[in-house]
């Protein structure tokens, strides 16, 4: 963090602006947060914009870290409730050669919130906001600082909403991205999930302000929900059935008993999506057959 921050402000930083796909960098930041989250007993909701574009240009590893920084913060502070990562395009320019378009991102939390007179200092290098006990939660308080240079870099903005006690939305909004309707990588992975539909009522950061607001205009977001009880049953599965199993084949490897624990893991890995478990149970196929 700390090399990062003296390269931003050396003015070293470079940026590389290339085609991809949102919908990768959310599956992937679910995956770095999946265990903490399901740890922790949250939800974690993710609502993409239903017209999003196929691609957007923009520099994927510092929105990556952005984003990371954000969503790390907002599973850090939060102990009860859920998280959720709101991702909107909006007036959208569809000229032919470079069409462009506002990405806004929102990364509400139901946690511990903010006072308003910290709201300044906390983007700055080094600050954490005083009344924290910075045993529980450990830091160097230079997550948000780089976050803010970072948006700033890319020609965005990041502002703050906050309530002590109910949680806080980190709000960034990049006004001009390019995008692209095409997918320059067309072989989608097979285990990316799929989005569904689905009117969100009862969600929402709890008692923030805009809430009522944020709904209405959200009902035309696409929503992809992650539920945290899934997960502690995927990792039980895993713990006590498939552990004992495994124990025993290790000794005698019957091959026609592994070939149907090797399928009962390429289910589970489909079933919650989850692309490394499926790819195991692939391999794990593939070898016995061979
Ligand atoms: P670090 O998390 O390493 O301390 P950051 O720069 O990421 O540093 O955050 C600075 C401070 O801002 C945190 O120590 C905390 O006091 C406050 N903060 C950041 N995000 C949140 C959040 N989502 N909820 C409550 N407090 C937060």
């Amino acid at each position: 963090d700390l090399l990062d921050l003296s390269k931003i402000e050396a003015g070293k930083m470079t940026l590389h602006y290339t085609f991809f796909d949102i919908r990768r960098l959310l599956d992937e930041i679910r995956n770095v947060f999946s265990l903490r989250v399901t740890i922790k007993g949250i939800g974690y909701i993710e609502k993409l914009d239903k017209q999003f574009p196929a691609e957007i240009k923009f520099d994927e590893v510092r929105l990556r870290q952005i984003l990371i920084n954000l969503v790390g913060n907002a599973v850090k502070f939060t102990h009860h409730g859920e998280i959720n990562i709101v991702v909107k395009c909006s007036n959208m320019v569809d000229n032919k050669e470079n069409p462009s378009m506002r990405l806004e991102i929102l990364v509400k939390d139901t946690g511990i919130g903010i006072p308003e007179s910290s709201f300044r200092l906390i983007f700055e290098s080094f600050r954490q906001h005083s009344q924290l006990d910075s045993r529980k939660y450990e830091g160097t308080g230079l997550g948000l600082a780089i976050t803010k240079r970072l948006v700033e870099a890319m020609k965005g903005n990041i502002s703050l909403k906050s309530n002590v006690g109910r949680g806080s939305t980190f709000k960034v909004v990049f006004p001009h991205v390019e995008y692209s309707e095409v997918n320059s990588n067309a072989i989608t992975s097979p285990y990316m999930p799929e989005f569904k539909t689905e009117r969100d009522n009862k969600t929402g950061a709890e008692g923030l302000n805009d809430r009522n607001h944020i709904n209405a205009a959200e009902e035309k977001l696409d929503v992809h929900i992650f539920r945290n009880s899934d997960f502690s049953h995927l990792i039980r599965c895993f713990e006590t059935e498939l552990t004992d199993q495994w124990k025993l084949f290790e000794k005698k490897q019957p091959l026609r008993e592994i070939q149907s624990f090797a399928q009962e893991i390429i289910n589970q890995g489909k079933s919650f999506k989850i692309g490394f478990i499926q790819q195991y149970g692939e391999q794990l196929l593939a070898t016995i057959e061979n």
